[in-house]
Formats: C-alpha cells, sequence, structure tokens
C-alpha cells in the first residue's frame, strides 16, 4: 500500500462510520489525488484556483467520476461559472448575495440544482471568510437561500481559528454545533441542516467530539505541503 492509501485508511478507521472524510488536495498532484481515490476516498475537497484547478479535474479521467468534488475555498464570484461544472457541492457559501450569484448561473452549467453549505466565521476572524456566528445572521442567511431555485442548502461548514492546540478550536466547533442545531428551525422546503463541515488534519479529533459529520484533512494524508 502506498502511504497514501495507508494514511488515508487509518484515518478512515479511526472515525465513526456516518462521519464524511474529505480528502482536502489543493497543491497535490493528479497522481496524489488518484491514489487516494484508489484508497477508497469518496469525497475531494479541492479549493478552486484557475486554471490549475480546471486543468487537474480533466486529468483525472473517469476516476472522476467516482466521488463528490467539493468546493471548500473560498469562492470569487468571477469564477463561479468555471467552477460549478466541476464541483458537487459549494462548502463556502458566505452571503445570500454570493448564493444569488450561484443561483443565476447553475442552468448555465447544465445542472438543475447545485447543493451547498453556508460557512460560518466561528472565530469572528477579520482574515476569514463567512457569516457571523450568530443565530440572527444564520437565520438571515437560510432564510435568504431559501427562496432561490437552484441552491439546496444542506448544512454548515467552518474553519475556525487556527492555532496550535487542538483544543483551542473546541469552542468553535461548539458554537458552530449550535448554530446548526438551531438551523433546522429555519430550513424549509428541499433544504436541510444535515452536513455539518468542520476540522482539518490537526483538529479533526476534537471537531468530531463535537459534532461535526464530515472532517476534511490534507496534511494528515498526504503530508506536508
Ligand atoms: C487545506 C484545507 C483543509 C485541510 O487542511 P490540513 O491542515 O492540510 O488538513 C481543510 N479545509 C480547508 C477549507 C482547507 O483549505
Amino acid at each position: 500500500m502506498s502511504e497514501i492509501a495507508e494514511k488515508f485508511t487509518e484515518i478512515r478507521e479511526s472515525l465513526p462510520d456516518d462521519v464524511r472524510l474529505v480528502a482536502a488536495t489543493k497543491s497535490r498532484s493528479v497522481e496524489e489525488i488518484k491514489e487516494v481515490i484508489e484508497a477508497g476516498a469518496k469525497y475531494i475537497g479541492e479549493n478552486y484556483t484557475h486554471p490549475e484547478a480546471t486543468e487537474k479535474y480533466e486529468k483525472m479521467g473517469e476516476l472522476k467520476e467516482e466521488v463528490n468534488w467539493e468546493l471548500i475555498g473560498h469562492l470569487q464570484k468571477n469564477d463561479i461559472n468555471k467552477a460549478l461544472p466541476i464541483f458537487d457541492r459549494v462548502q463556502t457559501v458566505e452571503s445570500v448575495s454570493k448564493a444569488e450569484h450561484i443561483d443565476k448561473r447553475v442552468e448555465k452549467a447544465e445542472k438543475n440544482v447545485v447543493p451547498i453549505l453556508i460557512e460560518v466565521n466561528s472565530g469572528g476572524e477579520e482574515s476569514k471568510y463567512g457569516i457571523e456566528p450568530t443565530e440572527t445572521a444564520l437565520e438571515e442567511v437560510v432564510r435568504g437561500i431559501s427562496g432561490l431555485e437552484h441552491l439546496r442548502l444542506e448544512g454548515l461548514m467552518t474553519m475556525g481559528p487556527y492555532r496550535g492546540d487542538p483544543e483551542d478550536a473546541r469552542p468553535y466547533f461548539r458554537l458552530t454545533k449550535e448554530l446548526f442545531e438551531a438551523g433546522k428551525n429555519y430550513v424549509e422546503g428541499d433544504d436541510r441542516m444535515e452536513i455539518l463541515s468542520m476540522g482539518m488534519s490537526n483538529s479533526y479529533r476534537v471537531a468530531v467530539e463535537e459534532g461535526a459529520n464530515m472532517v476534511r484533512v490534507g496534511t494528515g494524508i498526504f503530508g506536508p505541503r
């Protein structure tokens, strides 16, 4: 087994079955991404950067059909048209206006519906994207998205402040989980609060303890960038 396959399998086996493991592949080669898919990865998390992401995706060949492509990096308005054909879910919607911009472009990408998560800036950091971590802000965005025909809200995503000690991330994961539960009161129609995407290589164990059912792991699988 390759080292990537070994690491992936080790982490996969350490997680409860109902926790989805996203392999975060920014800056990884096509070969590395193929290895992790062959090891059983079902979710690939990429940051959309033009033209690298498109080229990488094209080079994946048939293997790309076997996995769900998750957009986990910030989506610039100008990149929406190019990103939509690639990604099966956009995890980084941070405002009603961004949601509207995506909604308008879904049909052009020859899709009917794009699943999305709302990104929460759980640490309230200037340098990070996402909605303010309050129930008021969440309610406003959930209600704003519910009228959009081509988007289906599926849950929340957060990065949380990155520090050395994973325990430092715990309060931010806990806060996001509370918002996730509160959000269930506002979703309507096909929208839902089902996916809670939080935790990275250093913090995914803590995130799962706090209720994450999707974790995004890069260096823990592929080694240092
Ligand atoms: C890169 C990245 C990850 C994975 O980070 P690692 O520390 O390499 O595990 C997770 N989430 C997002 C949004 C990322 O950009």
